[in-house]
């Protein structure tokens, strides 16, 4: 449909994501949306066809900012169940250091096609396992998403502090710094795409403050500033990784943090839970994006992301399901009400509101990730959309279609455009991959998590 012009004629309900009118829905020409049509108007401009979202609800496509793809191959594995995160992670390195080509690529379709289904359009990764014989990894990432049609902020993940340095992954995992930064740089080269509208673009993203040598926190951020891309990795997600900073580098994770020269906007961090008021004023100021990720620090029992705080610092604030080994789904939507539920025990129910959370999923998450066509509907932004459809038992009566399609627990989309393309129809990919991805992978999570190994 290049030339053909589409209107999503007059929706249940519009979450634009700005303070535009577009109740009577949108047109959109190619790849971008070409008019907002308000409340009781007809479009200025003709339109060759029309779809009657009378009985849908209509959104940006979500936006996820962290995740671990992999993670899908070990959803709930009974020896790493009910922990906290350190002695989790020193259960499940054992399980992941076997990864190998073919899991990596079906375990990205699977996640990605999990999350498109739930209504993203564009999603993060954080790759960090490299064992022997895995070097490839990104390559076959960006393989997998091109199969879906998504777009993908894919970062080049590393760990270089094994346990015989006092980090905490087995040496198997991890590779020495000359090889994560020849291997970035070559990435960055070949596949960053850094037009604002960009489907592949690539981040690097050494994994935390406990698996990675200071000298690799500070090559690889001069490296990023080099190539203009973005830097991500985990902070302050428990107290157990301040106590590590603490004892390994005599400061907390977010003065190691700018002692690495770190602290700038093109940083976003994921969870962000553990900081003080201090750290909060100086993460605003530099304008650092957090990927706020509910379920995972619910099941891990991590603490509450102050996002309201951190908000009115000056933070972006994105949502995020994080890894499958804890969430362990990639549901963006039900992410949006995981996000509602949980903001609301600390900030109460006035302040967090269905559009508040809706607008982290969308307008936050896309600037977090740096991408400013995306996460809101307005004259000229790409055609990026979720479509939910209120034809369910679960939606019966509702009487403000937006707040409920949260309150009410919508969990996956009717319809879903990327760049004016549609990519989802009648709740299924249009590639029709659900199936056989799904048969593979769950062959493949067997042979992974029956591997021996040894703690
Ligand atoms: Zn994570």
């Amino acid at each position: 449909m290049q030339n053909q012009t589409l209107w999503l004629k007059s929706p249940a309900a519009i979450f634009t994501g700005n303070a535009l009118n577009a109740g009577n829905g949108l047109v959109i020409k190619g790849n971008k949306i070409v008019e907002l049509v308000p409340s009781g108007m007809k479009p200025k401009i003709h339109v060759d066809s029309y779809i009657d979202c009378s009985n849908q609800v209509v959104t940006p496509g979500l936006i996820n900012t962290h995740h671990h793809f992999y993670q899908t191959l070990t959803r709930a594995v009974p020896g790493a169940l009910n922990k906290p995160l350190f002695p989790w992670l020193k259960y499940l390195y054992q399980i992941w250091k076997n990864l190998d080509e073919e899991m990596i690529y079906t375990a990205t379709q699977l996640a990605g096609l999990e999350l498109m289904l739930s209504g993203a359009t564009c999603i993060a990764d954080h790759h960090y396992v490299f064992p022997k014989g895995l070097e490839q990894a990104i390559d076959i990432q960006v393989e997998a998403i091109n199969s879906l049609g998504c777009r993908a902020t894919l970062t080049r993940g590393s760990m270089s502090l094994g346990k015989s340095k006092g980090g905490l992954p087995p040496d198997s995992v991890i590779q020495d710094e000359d090889t994560i930064l020849q291997d970035s740089q070559r990435l960055i080269s070949k596949y960053h795409d850094n037009s604002d509208d960009g489907f592949i673009q690539i981040a690097l993203a050494p994994c935390s403050p406990f698996s990675v040598s200071t000298t690799l926190m500070q090559d690889t951020a001069q490296l990023a500033k080099e190539n203009n891309v973005m830097l991500h990795t985990h902070l302050a997600e428990t107290e157990d990784e301040n106590n590590f900073c603490m004892q390994q580098y005599g400061m907390r994770p977010l003065d190691y943090l700018e002692h690495c020269d770190w602290l700038g906007n093109k940083t976003w961090l994921a969870h962000g839970i553990h900081f003080n008021q201090d750290e909060i004023k100086r993460l605003g100021q530099a304008n650092v994006g957090i990927a706020h990720c509910p379920s995972s620090n619910m099941l891990l029992a991590s603490g509450i992301c102050p996002t309201v705080e951190l908000e009115s610092a000056g933070c972006n604030i994105g949502l995020a399901v994080d890894g499958s080994a804890s969430n362990d789904c990639s549901n963006m939507m039900q992410e949006v009400r995981q996000s509602l539920l949980q903001q609301r025990l600390r900030y109460g129910a006035e302040v967090i509101t269905a559009k508040r959370v809706l607008g982290y999923a969308t307008t936050g998450s896309a600037a977090v990730l740096q991408r400013p066509t995306i996460g809101m509907f307005d004259i000229g932004m790409q055609a990026d959309l979720a479509i939910f459809s209120l034809d369910e038992l679960r939606f019966s009566g509702v009487g403000s279609p937006l707040d409920g399609l949260i309150t009410c627990g919508a969990s996956h989309v009717d319809k879903l455009m990327v760049g004016g393309n549609w990519q989802i129809e009648n709740t299924e990919h249009c590639a029709l991959l659900s199936k056989q991805i799904m048969d593979k992978h769950q062959y493949l999570a067997k042979k992974l998590q029956s591997q021996n190994f040894v703690l």
